[in-house]
């Protein structure tokens, strides 16, 4: 959720931490705040509220030296957005520096144990709470840092990434986590000297090497200039690091011209999904090559029931998902919040297939809802995009979505990724169970083949929404409408609205709207219909009329060519023909474009809207 950055070694700390906090704000930005040690020994502290630049700003004039350092974006989860409660915090003897990300469920016993004992507390946040334990243990137990941090975390409940600095030694970065995402960069500066850096994902670290350790849960790991990377767990067994080379682009972490980068990524989808069909799609033989499905075959074959954990946009890209695979491969699929299914006690058999969708591979309530699965002893299989991220490592087999790092917080390239790498997943089985006639698959792999360059099509044929979308800035309410593929479709058109304009919008079965929400129309109130020349097309237009006839306002998504009901709009966005399944695909461009030029007229910050952080992992 917020982010982390660190860094050891021979160069100056701080022009790396801000720029490493600059590609994490992202993630979380209601404050910023930066720790270093500089050469004199001093350990400082500063933060501010608001955005990195909020920072740069308040440290002008102020002594940033040091080759040692770590920083942290906050997305507050409790105590207000304020200066006091942003990162770091400092311990009571200001001799330890800690940054967090993720929750200590038992901040309270524990604060009040230590406030029993005379410690005295500044912020509100869980996050001092750690840093005053660390300071207790090292005190009471008379150990060193490494220890005390072991220590305190036996004692902790809940999710944490963490990085220490202690003043009174300079050379060394000691991190941990434990539901929360960290990750190690090693590199070597100009003189061949051993340099860490520390990230929650590998944005911060790429520009300076592609040598990473992903820390694993309840693992804890110090760092010196020498090259020391010593890693234990919390029981104090050595582990072994694993050393993973990562690819990523740099260019792929800048807006490349655009204004935004939900912009950029929205643009970014025909070629981001030619990759993730690349080498999983064979035009030549008709075929598709999931290695995830074919290295578990039998479990596919065997497996009675699928079921979807995902939440927010993925929890939209499941549900098309389930009607692909429904629909292709006869598995029957249910489709979980995972934040609710996680808290149940669902049925789960050994023989039933669990699959997690998250961008991140982080998303806390995700990752919670696949450790109960995998209890009850059901398969695990993983659709993520960030690649080595937990929700990877956790799952029995899966499929990475490679559409590249989404930096814009509202998810754009990375649901149409999900919805592809789902459709991709039901012909897989499809294959497998043999659940198609040959024609039937072959027709479906044919016109897969051909969504990136309607994709391409449908971004060149709507580019006039700029326009188009300033007549919506003073609406209140949008109401969105989609039958079978599309419903989700509305779903997902609805959410790209509510969060980066904060106009409220629902999204319906087209036909539930007689059971109650059709009472919501008259005049001012604007209805996007899904209604492509396809089935269901005609029980659409009656679901139209139903509105036109209340005065509602109608902007249509239509198949090129249609008349009938672009007749019946106030607007229309055209998109190519394709068959049902592959609609969603299209279908979702001009919402995307919607809600962000809609956005854009009254004047939000689309990459970072409010309350919002890209990868969500507290619960
Ligand atoms: N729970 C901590 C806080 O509210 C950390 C939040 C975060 O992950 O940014 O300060």
């Amino acid at each position: 959720m917020c982010g982390i950055v660190g860094y050891i070694g021979e160069q100056q700390a701080y022009p790396i931490l801000i720029k490493g906090l600059h590609r994490l704000e992202y993630r979380g930005y209601d404050s910023a705040g930066i720790s270093l040690i500089n050469d004199k020994g001093d350990l400082s502290v500063y933060k501010a509220k608001g955005k990195v630049s909020m920072l740069e700003e308040s440290v002008k004039e102020k002594d940033v030296t040091g080759t040692i350092g770590i920083a942290h974006t906050r997305w507050a989860t409790h105590g207000e957005p304020n200066a006091v409660n942003a990162h770091p915090h400092y311990s009571q003897s200001k001799n330890l520096a800690l940054v967090h990300n993720g929750i200590i469920e038992n901040y309270k016993s524990l604060r009040a144990e230590m406030e029993k004992n005379g410690m005295t507390f500044c912020s509100d946040t869980d996050t001092e709470v750690l840093v005053q334990l660390v300071e207790y243990m090292q005190n009471s137990h008379k150990c060193d840092l490494y220890t005390a941090v072991q220590l305190a975390l036996k004692n902790v409940i809940g999710a944490y990434a963490i990085a220490i600095l202690e003043k009174s030694k300079p050379d060394q970065l000691v991190c941990a986590r434990k539901g929360s995402p960290l990750i190690i960069g090693v590199g070597k500066s100009d003189n061949g000297r051993a340099e860490f850096y520390l990230g929650s994902d590998a944005t911060p670290i790429v520009e300076y090497t592609n040598q990473v350790i992903y820390l694993k849960d309840e693992e804890i790991a110090i760092m010196d200039r020498r090259g020391r990377l010593d890693i234990t767990n919390l029981s104090n067994v050595k582990q072994t690091p694993q050393l993973v080379t990562i690819q990523m682009n740099l260019d792929q972490l800048e807006k490349g011209g655009f204004p935004h980068f939900m912009l950029k990524e929205i643009w970014e989808q025909p070629n981001a999904l030619r990759t993730c069909i690349r080498g999983r799609l064979n035009v030549t033989d008709k075929d598709v090559l999931l290695s995830g499905i074919i290295d578990h075959k039998e479990k596919f074959l065997k497996c009675r029931r699928i079921i979807i954990c995902a939440c927010g946009t993925s929890w939209h890209s499941a549900l098309i998902g389930k009607y692909f695979i429904e629909e292709a491969a006869q598995i029957p699929v249910e489709v979980e919040y995972a934040s609710e299914f996680r808290y149940r006690n669902p049925v789960i058999y050994p023989d039933d297939i669990v699959i997690a969708v998250s961008q991140s591979g982080e998303t806390a309530d995700t990752l919670a809802a696949i450790q109960l699965a995998k209890s009850k002893g059901a398969f695990l299989y993983g659709i993520c995009n960030v690649i080595g991220s937990s929700i990877a490592r956790a799952t029995d087999s899966g499929t990475y979505l490679h559409v590249g790092p989404e930096i814009g917080v509202a998810s754009t390239k990375a649901f149409t990724g999900q919805v592809i790498t789902l459709a991709l997943l039901g012909l897989a089985i499809a294959k497998e169970k043999k659940t198609l006639s040959d024609e039937m698959f072959h027709m479906l792999v044919d016109e897969f083949q051909m969504i990136p360059d309607k994709m391409q099509w449908t971004l060149e044929h709507n580019k006039g929404i700029d326009k188009f979308a300033q007549m919506f800035t003073y609406c209140k309410n949008f109401i969105y409408l989609g039958r079978g593929y599309n419903y989700p479709v509305a779903l997902e058109g609805a959410l790209k609205l509510k969060e980066i304009s904060y106009i409220h919008a629902e999204g319906y079965p087209a036909a539930e709207m007689k059971h109650g929400p059709i009472a919501l129309i008259d005049e001012e109130m604007p209805v996007v219909v899904i209604a492509p020349k396809r089935g269901m097309y005609e029980k659409v237009v009656s679901n139209i009329q139903e509105i036109k006839s209340r005065k509602g306002k109608i902007i249509s998504v239509v198949t090129q060519h249609d008349t009938v009901v672009k007749g019946m709009s106030d607007y229309t966005f055209v998109i190519p023909d394709t068959r049902d399944c592959f609609v969603p695909l299209l279908a979702v461009i001009p919402l995307q474009l919607l809600s962000y030029y809609v956005a854009i007229a009254k004047g939000r910050n689309v990459d970072q809207p409010r309350n919002l952080a890209k990868s969500v992992t507290v619960e």
